[in-house]
């Protein structure tokens, strides 16, 4: 899972657009990574929709390459329909957990009380399960273990009462969590049961608790508790397991809202506020999305500012020196391999890039590095006036730089190619070559 995405995508690595057939297979193993990770069909048809929409319509920026683009696509279109963590404010307030037998709404109550009591708040859960004989011990024992306030009443079965005295009884506490008995199934009596709660409560966060191994069911349970009490967020529980979780996606567009927290293991340490990139690279089986986006703005940020102090219309005008040239490496040096820099100038693949030697790209960082140390090595007569560089000079710059006269010749080389190149785009429309060297 997942490596067939990153084997698609490392197809994409060399490229600056990409084509429908590129697009088309990026999307399918995307559609497969969701699907296995149990986001719903409909939702699943909809983000490729968009993301194929995009990625053909929309230009990679410049500074960066085809697949940085597509994953960045991906990225804020999954982003777009999970959005941030729920909103919970450090500050007093009451929660009220909903949803199915087993899903893990009272290990749910005691991790978040913990997660509370360790932001310095002081939190209470009360337990209203008189449903599912046990509840009441087993919320006990884990609010033992989080060290957090507990209220439950073992003899009594009315759960409304329950939580109304809970209320009452852990008034000095700031942050009020209420748990529910769950059903096997939703039924008429467990829906009436905790609309009653709600009204009771009158919670300010109504969270909806769901296993992540659950599948195609997530959404008619998110519509019935949204019509009965309002959702405000999810929690995904079990993510310790094999299961990624996508199908509470469906819930989350079902009740327009949002991810809390997330589920980890048994104990009331295992909970994590719900962070979207790590789970979007969860879902998709890639790490690193997050970072990648960054370093997409990153480029193309850095890429602006080298357009203040590097005038691509000097050089258009005038010859083009090793200083312009250092500054150009420089550029690139920040943004990544050569190659995959030269893919990312707009205008710059396909028929300019054929018409260069094979080993014109083969500029590696060892070798950049070494083009550095060479030129400073160089007077600045040198550096502006390259081609009056002769057999002597060479000697005396490999000498000054401790690299080899062949390196200090290679740099010579390598400039008088991009020389050339810059020659072959004066051929162009001035306009045209500013928007391409601006872009
Ligand atoms: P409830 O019926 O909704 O209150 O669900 P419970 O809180 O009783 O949880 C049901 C079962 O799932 C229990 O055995 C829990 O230990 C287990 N469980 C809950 N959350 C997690 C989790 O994040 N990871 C794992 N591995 N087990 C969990
Ligand atoms: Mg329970």
């Amino acid at each position: 899972l997942g490596s067939s995405l990153r084997g698609t995508l490392s197809k994409l690595q060399g490229k600056s657009r990409l084509s429908e057939e590129d697009v088309q297979e990026v999307v399918k193993e995307i559609q497969r990574s969701l699907l296995q990770a149990d986001v719903d069909v409909a939702l699943v048809m909809d983000l490729s929709d968009s993301i194929k929409q995009r990625a053909l319509d929309e230009d990679p920026p410049a500074g960066t390459s085809a697949r940085d683009h597509v994953l960045r696509i991906v990225y804020e279109e999954m982003t777009d329909l999970i959005g941030e963590s729920t909103k919970l404010p450090l500050e007093p307030q009451t929660i009220l957990l909903a949803g199915l037998q087993g899903s893990g709404k009272t290990t749910s109550a005691a991790k978040m009380a913990w997660w509370f009591s360790k932001k310095g708040l002081r939190p209470a859960v009360i337990q209203t399960d008189t449903f599912r004989p046990g509840a009441y011990d087993q919320a006990k024992q884990m609010c033992e273990r989080a060290e957090v306030e507990f209220y439950g009443d073992p003899d009594a079965d009315d759960p409304v009462e329950i939580a109304r005295e809970g209320l009452e009884q852990t008034s000095e506490r700031d942050v009020h969590i209420v748990d529910t008995a769950g059903r096997h199934a939703l039924e008429e009596d467990l829906i009436s049961e905790i609309e009653e709660i709600n009204t009771v409560v009158d919670p300010d966060t109504s969270l909806l608790v769901l296993d992540a191994a659950i599948g195609q069911g997530a959404k008619d349970q998110a519509r019935e508790f949204e019509n009965s009490i309002g959702i405000n967020g999810v929690v995904i529980t079990k993510l310790d397991g094999t299961a990624k979780g996508g199908g509470a996606l469906a819930a989350v567009n079902e009740t327009d809202s949002t991810i809390a927290f997330l589920g980890t293991g048994e104990t009331v340490q295992d909970i994590e506020r719900f962070e979207p990139s790590g789970f979007i690279s969860r879902l998709l089986g890639m790490g690193d999305l997050k970072q990648l986006s960054e370093r997409v703005e990153r480029a193309m940020r850095e890429t602006q500012a080298e357009d203040d102090d590097w005038e691509p219309e000097d050089v258009m005008k005038g010859q083009f020196t090793l200083n312009d040239m250092r500054k150009q490496m420089q550029a690139m040096n920040r943004m990544g391999p050569l190659d995959q820099v030269i893919d990312m100038i707009p205008g710059f693949g396909g028929s300019i890039r054929d018409q260069l030697p094979d080993d014109a790209m083969d500029v590696t960082q060892d070798r950049l590095r070494d083009f550095e140390v060479v030129m400073d090595s160089m007077t600045d007569d040198e550096l502006e006036n390259p081609r009056s560089v002769g057999a002597e000079r060479v000697q005396r710059i490999a000498r000054g730089s401790g690299k080899s006269e062949d390196r200090v010749r290679e740099l010579l080389e390598q400039h008088q190619m991009m020389e050339r190149m810059l020659k072959q785009f004066q051929g162009m429309g001035d306009s045209d070559m500013q928007r391409m060297m601006k872009k």
